[in-house]
């Protein structure tokens, strides 16, 4: 394990375990219909290709970037959309694929901003709820894990953009963004 992790939270294992459920259960509930799967840069990229590979039937991918962070553990409050989708979503069903919801605030903004495009339907998947810290409420379709008030990093979720090649979930020790 590295030096800067505390803990892993969600191995590897448990991880793909999970991932595969989620599949399961939406390629049930959208079986004949086709569907945009919506990437949130970059934390939801693994999560992201996982789940494309577990969902059966008619999928295409997008992607779509939005600032809230910075380099800092705690949100601005202000998101702005940095890359947008390549296609338009108006009259599909689109699934919007997440790493994390911590305070809402992204989700929040990103749901209605998707749904004004008059969208079939708008869902969310997010790997990770954090509902201790939620400001702005936020509906979380299908959820892989609640997880407790750390700052976790791994599987696509970073710090100062790095351990996102970490395999795992894991919760990034305190002295590392208290020394900074
Ligand atoms: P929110 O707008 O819900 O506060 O969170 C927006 C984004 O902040 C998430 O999509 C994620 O990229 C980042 N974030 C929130 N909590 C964590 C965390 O515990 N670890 C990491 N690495 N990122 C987080
Ligand atoms: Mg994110
Ligand atoms: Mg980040």
């Amino acid at each position: 394990m590295l030096d800067s992790i505390k803990e892993v939270l969600i191995t590897q294992e448990a991880l793909q375990e999970r991932v595969a459920e989620l599949g399961k259960q939406i390629s049930a509930d959208y079986k004949g219909e086709e569907v945009v799967l919506v990437c949130v840069l970059k934390g939801a990229v693994m999560f992201f290709a996982d789940l494309a590979r577990s969902i059966e039937g008619d999928v295409t991918l997008d992607f779509i970037s939005c600032s809230s962070y910075g380099n800092s553990t705690q949100s601005s409050g202000v998101v702005r959309i940095m890359k947008d989708l390549d296609k338009p979503v108006e009259g599909k069903h689109v699934i919007v694929v997440e790493d994390i919801v911590d305070t809402g605030n992204t989700l929040h903004y990103l749901l209605e901003n998707l749904k004004s495009r008059n969208a079939k339907s708008v869902r969310l998947v997010a790997l990770l709820n954090k509902p201790d810290r939620r400001t702005v409420e936020v509906h979380v379709d299908y959820q892989g894990f609640v997880v407790p008030d750390y700052f976790v990093v791994g599987y696509g979720l970073d710090y100062a953009e790095q351990y996102r090649n970490l395999p795992y979930i894991g919760i990034l020790k305190e002295e590392v963004y208290q020394s900074k």
